[in-house]
């Protein structure tokens, strides 16, 4: 689903650049709150695989990792530039 998004970042470049106006800000936060199920963190657990993903239990990082983000560690980098690295900024 996120590969989808990219897509359409791709083909609506327009609409995706004001949208990610709100998600860079939702970045800016992003340490705070789970990656997955924005529950605010107290202890957090980190992507094995990128130190940008935190998540609330080990339960959810497994679970975001099967669902979306094994797909979308690797190429976080590069979405995080574009402001559009996150599935559920608009879910
Ligand atoms: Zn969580
Ligand atoms: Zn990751």
């Amino acid at each position: 689903m996120c590969l989808g998004r990219v897509q359409d970042f791709n083909a609506e470049k327009g609409r995706h650049l004001v949208a990610s106006q709100d998600i860079l800000v939702l970045f800016t936060n992003a340490d705070l709150y789970c990656h997955r199920c924005l529950k605010q963190l107290l202890a957090s657990v980190p992507c094995r695989g990128c130190s940008y993903a935190k998540y609330c239990s080990q339960n959810c990082a497994d679970t975001a990792w099967e669902q979306y983000h094994r797909t979308e560690c690797s190429l976080g980098g590069l979405l995080l530039t574009l402001g559009i690295f996150h599935c559920y900024g608009k879910r």
